[in-house]
């Protein structure tokens, strides 16, 4: 059996990586999907044939109920992306421009990190705030950075990728409108896993894939832009709406963001999965919290590991990840997959500022992702697996 060979050893059969990608879908979600390709064809919000118009109907019912599980209140303001990247990449650099000064938590993805990064090589100024030690931004020191001098933005995750902290958004929200900043939120690993009201939030942009918690297919995503926030194109092009004879882009909602054809699949799939998340959604997150909580209790249990962020009992999004005193993660992660088809992690995470705030940018970590379909079977399975490997018996 090779590290790099992906065909041998045990199939999958516990999944623990919903924080990269939720599977599998929840009743509705492939269905929806396939009804994209063989009931609702034509192009949405172009064609005026009634197959056409029937999938615009469909399509503006799926952005609905989007925007109602997410609590906005106009679904106009809720743009497709084809993910959580696109998203913030277009707010990013369609609000941000040389001699912007932005204030940053400290453990953004590099969803967010690199556009930062390119953005500061063409003239932003981004300054970094650090964290307590369960990984939360801290706020004060926020406030203090966000006062120094004008500042354009503040940024930050909502939750965490590697720690699972939930940041305290509506604080730091509130310290960048009481100095005339935008808040723009990376809220890839919040939306689904934890209740998210955009409105009374009261963030300006706010982005997240549809594919992790929302429990939508890959290749679709959400960017929330509240009444005002107005930023730049990324890409310009063909639209249902606007049509001049001048080639401008339309300014109206939702179109201007949304060039090109849509992805009516992955936009079906996720109206679905957050038809499902209304019903069934907090029934998920009760779930969802006591498994986390016995994953993270039970690894604590284990001779020789730590667990990055919030205590047992502390809020968290369904994430557990965890470091060993002697052994290396990606040798623990890839026994689980190959001797117990166990799923989960390994790595940076796309998270090189947060490991570096932890000191876990050498050893990377081990990264369990909970979500729909897991039990406490998988919990129970999986820390046996872990005390055997680490115990030297697998
Ligand atoms: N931000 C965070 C915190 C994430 O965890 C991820 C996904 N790993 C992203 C952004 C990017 O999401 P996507 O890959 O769906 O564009």
């Amino acid at each position: 059996m090779s590290e790099t060979d992906g065909t041998e050893g045990k199939p999958t059969t516990i999944y623990l990586d919903h924080g990269a990608t939720s599977w599998p879908k929840p009743p509705g979600v492939s269905d929806a999907v396939a009804s994209a390709l063989i009931r609702h064809g034509g192009n949405p919000d172009r064609g005026t044939y009634q197959m056409a118009v029937e999938t615009a109907r469909a399509v503006r019912s799926a952005r609905g109920g989007i925007a109602s599980l997410l609590g906005v209140s106009s679904a106009k303001d809720l743009v497709f992306q084809p993910g959580c990247t696109q998203a913030m990449n277009l707010v990013l650099a369609g609000l941000l421009s040389a001699g912007d000064r932005v204030v940053v938590g400290f453990s953004e993805h590099n969803a967010v990190a690199r556009p930062l990064h390119r953005l500061a090589q063409r003239g932003v100024e981004v300054v970094a705030v650090s964290a307590t030690p369960s990984g939360i931004v801290d706020v004060d020191e926020m406030e203090r950075e966000v006062r120094r001098a004008p500042t354009r933005a503040v940024i930050c995750q909502h939750t965490s990728n590697l720690s699972g902290a939930i940041q305290p958004v509506a604080d730091l929200t509130d310290i960048a409108h009481e100095n005339d900043a935008i808040m723009i939120v990376d809220g890839a690993q919040a939306g689904g896993h934890i209740p998210v009201d955009l409105s009374a939030l009261g963030v300006d942009a706010w982005g997240c894939s549809g594919h992790k918690g929302l429990l939508g297919p890959q290749g679709i995503g959400v960017l929330y832009l509240r009444e005002g926030c107005e930023p730049d194109e990324l890409v310009v092009g063909g639209t249902g709406a606007g049509m001049s004879e001048e080639p401008l882009q339309p300014k109206v909602r939702p179109e201007r963001y949304e060039a090109g054809t849509m992805n009516t699949p992955g936009i079906l799939g996720l109206g679905a999965a957050a038809h499902w998340l209304a019903e069934h959604g907090s029934a998920q997150r009760g779930l969802e919290e006591a498994l986390t909580r016995r994953l993270h209790e039970g690894i604590l249990g284990i001779d020789g590991f730590t667990v990055l962020g919030p205590k047992p009992g502390e809020p968290r999004v369904p994430i557990i990840s965890a470091v060993h005193e002697s052994e290396d993660t990606g040798r623990i992660a890839f026994l689980l997959d190959r001797q117990y088809g166990i799923a989960c992690r390994a790595g940076l995470h796309c998270a090189p500022w947060a490991h570096r705030a932890f000191g876990t940018l050498k050893s990377g970590a081990l990264r369990f992702g909970i979500g729909y379909g897991n039990t406490s079977e998988d919990i129970d399975c999986t820390l046996d697996a872990l005390r055997r490997i680490v115990g030297g018996l697998e």
